[in-house]
């Protein structure tokens, strides 16, 4: 049977599985999901579509599993399958980001989501630190009394983080002070160059030489430019941190060879986390590469901040790393990037003014308040009543503050596994710009709108006639 035929059935089987046990609303959901999946213009950067093998992947016996510990050291008995599982799913991923096996990089695909593979990749660090702090007074952490440990906490407490600011487009894990990371280091941070948007480096060295940080992070959740990982590598090398790269975001743009050279960041971090579930088109979950001398920390996930894996998505991990490895991958990969690219020309020569002045990655920034007067919650729901979906955004230094915003981020790695082109991404900037200038600001606190009814159900016909060339998951009949 063909894979079409073997995927729809196997959806199909799901689907009938949960009527038969009775959870007619779930089911409900789900159909519901995959309709406005189909109908909506799928803008959000950090979305995409994963294979529906990766998606019935998921769904496997390993559940049942616990699998505390590394590959064979459980502390389970009985995980000679899982530790079959993950050593695959491990080896996949080494492969895909460093084929030829030169900088002998270690991988662990256990971290349940990005934010999970930073905390276990923060703890790893920190575990290292500790270390040196247990040697010099010759004590073990459980041996420790409770001043002992008191004063270890607040030692490591005050290991400094330099990492990008959330305004200036990093993510919460990196410090923002409502999350763990701002608990677990005092934390720096760096941004971008008011006047061009671009990471001012030379600013951010003075930052660390100033800080002498344990640790240097580099990524982000909403930068257009890529990150020249030879400077970050030199600037951590000269103030003696560890270099950490969170490639949540471009994670897919690397494996399919569109980041190269200095913007690679595979032989220059000595730590690096991601997503698997953005740019990679994988299942929802985390990993973390890292160099040999890490891989001992790094591989205490349990009992540094998770318990036992999810192996069920480990095995999905594993389909998706393959599927990565692929020529139609890299294709894929360059096409999101030409597509951002050409949605981003469109959308200047239109007359929107793009945080960078453009773009080298997957996304886009538009800053909706000098182009549009609108908020960043304004042109979100502007844009979604005509059935287009992206996500409001922060720009630095943000007038509007974090909740309304004044910006809007769009991504272009969700249409372009739908087959989207150049075209597309040109005709979609132009609707993007005549919606955002028809839309009316209403009242004075900056969340509600004003767009004509019968204007809204013309777009939406017309988003919906040039989706119905681009169809999702084919395979699947409703
Ligand atoms: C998305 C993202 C994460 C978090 O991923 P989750 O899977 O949502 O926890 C972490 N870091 C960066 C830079 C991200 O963009």
């Amino acid at each position: 049977m063909d894979k079409n035929n073997l995927e729809r059935r196997a959806y199909e089987t799901f689907l009938d599985l949960m009527t038969q046990a009775g959870a007619d609303k779930i089911v409900a959901a789900v159909k519901k999901e995959l309709s406005d999946q189909r109908q909506y213009l799928k803008m959000i950067a950090s979305e995409n579509y994963c294979s529906i093998t990766v998606q019935m992947a998921m769904g496997n016996l390993f559940t049942d599993k616990y699998a505390e510990g590394s590959i064979s050291a459980r502390y389970y008995a009985g995980c000679t399958n899982a530790d079959d599982v993950e050593r695959e799913a491990r080896d996949r991923c080494i492969e895909l980001f460093d084929p030829e096996k030169k900088y002998g990089l270690h991988a662990n695909v256990q971290p349940h989501s990005g934010s999970d593979a930073n905390i276990m990749a923060y703890m790893a660090i920190l575990s290292k630190w500790e270390e040196s702090f247990l040697e010099e007074k010759q004590a073990k952490l459980s041996s420790l009394d409770r001043a002992g440990f008191s004063s270890l906490r607040g030692h490591s407490q005050r290991c400094k983080m330099v990492s990008m600011g959330l305004s200036d487009g990093g993510h919460l894990t990196h410090g923002y002070r409502m999350n763990v990371s701002a608990r677990l280091f005092d934390v720096y941070s760096y941004g971008v160059d008011p006047s061009t948007g671009f990471i001012d480096y030379d600013e951010l060295e003075s930052i660390v030489e100033k800080a002498k940080p344990y640790i240097l992070v580099a990524g982000y959740s909403a930068y257009t430019r890529k990150i020249d990982f030879e400077r970050m590598r030199d600037i951590a090398d000269k103030y003696g941190a560890c270099l950490f790269v969170d490639m949540a975001h471009f994670s897919g743009l690397v494996a399919g060879g569109v980041f190269k050279g200095k913007f690679n960041p595979v032989s220059y971090a000595d730590i690096i986390t991601s997503t698997t579930h953005k740019t990679l088109r994988g299942p929802r979950g985390g990993i973390i590469l890292c160099k040999k001398e890490w891989r001992s920390h790094i591989d205490k996930g349990c009992p540094h901040a998770i318990g036992g894996p999810l192996l069920n998505m480990i095995v999905a991990k594993a389909i998706a790393f393959m599927e990565a490895a692929s020529k139609e991958f890299k294709d894929y990969s360059a096409q999101v990037v030409k597509n951002a690219d050409a949605l981003a020309q469109k959308l200047i020569g239109c007359g929107a003014t793009l945080l960078t002045g453009g773009t080298e990655n997957h996304m886009v920034i538009i800053h909706v308040a000098q182009s549009f007067s609108l908020t960043g919650m304004q042109a979100e729901k502007a844009l979604f009543q005509v059935g287009i979906v992206v996500n409001r955004n922060a720009v630095p230094k943000d007038s509007h503050g974090m909740w309304l915003t004044s910006g809007i981020r769009l991504g272009t790695p969700a249409l372009t596994t739908r087959g989207l082109k150049e075209g597309e991404m040109e005709k979609i900037a132009e609707m993007i710009v005549e919606v955002l200038s028809k839309t009316q600001p209403h009242g004075n606190d900056g969340k509600e709108i004003i767009l004509d009814s019968s204007y809204v159900t013309k777009k939406k016909e017309q988003i919906r006639d040039l989706l119905e060339e681009f169809p999702l998951y084919e395979q699947l009949q409703n």
